[in-house]
């Protein structure tokens, strides 16, 4: 039977909302497992779990200031030197009353003494030195574990290990770190007409630009991209034998194009013929309303696989990645929440809602406006529909206008004058 009369024109009634598939894609994906790596690979990762400072932080208390370590009890004077004490070098003698010590910033106190008097406020004096001021205990000194005590909660599980994260785990004496396993993604083009980008194009044939664009993204947001093996042709064989092959090592495939009402569009017969499950077929968004989402189980081994399968168009493609394997990705990582926030933004250009599908647009911010609130106002309605969108930051989200009786005047939504609901986020996936 041809797609044509499998899919032929739902009402809208049939088709799922946006919401209803992100709750499904959530629901069928699982938080992956944890891996323990060096700190020094562990940039950019998940946390997997709480990390606990081990130790106190500084392990000994050291001197804030180049100068010298005194007891403050001897007050202003001249003093002999006992010594020197620098960085990484404790002192192996006890300071007495009525001694100083030479002393460097970071290098732990000597034994008897409590208090450093910055290089400052002192004076060589022959072989001794002026001390100029006067001190309490403690003055100066960074006191054991007082920037971090034992057990300070130093990353929170599900938080990025970014570079400040990184540096305080470190400092907390941490070696290394349980992170979230990188997904493994497999992303597939197909389509009769796609040559990979730069190779000569044939009559009827166009570059295929989905795979970088995907791959980029995905790649951004710490996952491991299975190298692509080939452009999968519209025919059942081609796409089967690059869909089983992903499913083996794969923990998320995100195809794009051959799930719309064409012809060609054999994907979903081929997911089904490979033993996936498909929950979702047809979304009541626009654009991306094609979008499937499937998942797979080994029966040997019991692996599990999801399939995002976008439509062909660049734009839908990116506008469906982005509401929906973003969240699926950001799950697999541990990622706390999975889904990106949402955000008000003023819109400034004008727009006629679609009458019953709600309208997704991409946006890069254009500065705040007003009260701080972020404008996006570019590109709306003079893009190209195929044009993704250069720089994009987010989406907005426009809903159809209710109940559609209301559809006969059509509304128009004119600059700034409404505020709409959008998912922040650059398309990579990262949050701001
Ligand atoms: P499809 O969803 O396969 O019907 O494709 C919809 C449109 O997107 C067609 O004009 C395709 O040529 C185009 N398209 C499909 N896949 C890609 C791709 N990987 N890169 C660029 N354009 C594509
Ligand atoms: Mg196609």
């Amino acid at each position: 039977m041809s797609r044509t009369h499998v899919f032929a024109a739902r009402p809208a009634s049939d088709m799922m909302s946006v919401r209803e598939v992100l709750d499904i894609v959530l629901s069928k994906v699982r938080c992956l497992d944890a891996e323990v790596v060096p700190l020094q690979e562990a940039g950019f990762r998940i946390a997997a779990e709480d990390v606990l400072a081990p130790a106190g932080f500084p392990p000994f208390p050291a001197s804030i200031m180049d100068g010298y370590a005194v007891v403050a009890a001897d007050g202003p004077g001249e003093y002999p030197v006992a010594g020197q004490v620098m960085a990484g070098h404790p002192a192996d003698y006890v300071q007495q009353p009525g001694q100083v010590s030479y002393i460097t910033t970071g290098a732990p106190m000597p034994e008897g003494a409590d208090a450093v008097v910055r290089i400052e406020d002192t004076e060589p004096c022959g072989d001794r030195v002026r001390i100029k001021v006067a001190v309490t205990p403690g003055h100066d000194v960074r006191e054991a574990g007082s920037d971090m005590a034992p057990g300070t909660l130093v990353v929170r599980a599900g938080s990025v290990l970014g570079p400040a994260e990184l540096g305080l785990a470190a400092t907390a004496g941490t070696g290394t770190v349980a992170v979230t396993r990188r997904p493994r993604v497999s992303v597939l083009s197909t389509g009769d007409e796609l040559q990979p980008p730069g190779e000569p194009l044939g009559p009827g044939q166009i570059p295929d630009s989905n795979h970088v664009m995907l791959s980029a993204m995905v790649q951004r947001m710490g996952c491991d991209v299975r190298p692509r093996t080939a452009i999968a042709e519209d025919t059942e064989l081609r796409l089967r034998q690059e869909v089983r092959a992903s499913l083996e090592h794969s923990d998320l495939i995100i195809t794009s194009g051959g799930i719309s009402m064409g012809e060609a569009d054999l994907l979903p017969k081929v997911l089904m013929d490979c033993g996936a499950e498909i929950h979702c077929e047809r979304v009541l968004m626009k654009p991306g309303k094609p979008f499937t989402f499937s998942s797979w189980q080994a029966a040997s081994s019991g692996r599990r696989c999801v399939v995002c399968s976008l439509p062909g168009n660049p734009a839908s493609a990116m506008v469906t990645f982005l509401l929906f394997c973003v969240p699926a990705l950001r799950h697999m990582l541990g990622h706390q929440p999975p889904t990106l926030p949402r955000i008000q933004v003023m819109l400034g250009s004008e727009l006629v809602p679609d009458a019953t599908r709600p309208e997704f647009h991409r946006f890069p911010w254009a500065g705040a406006h007003g009260a701080g609130i972020p404008s996006g106002c570019l590109g709306l309605g003079r893009w190209p529909a195929r044009w993704p969108g250069r720089l994009p930051r987010g989406i907005h989200r426009f809903p159809a206008e209710q109940p559609p009786a209301q559809h006969a005047g059509r509304r128009r939504v004119g600059d700034g004058c409404a505020r709409f609901p959008a998912v922040a986020g650059r398309f990579d996936g990262v949050r701001h």
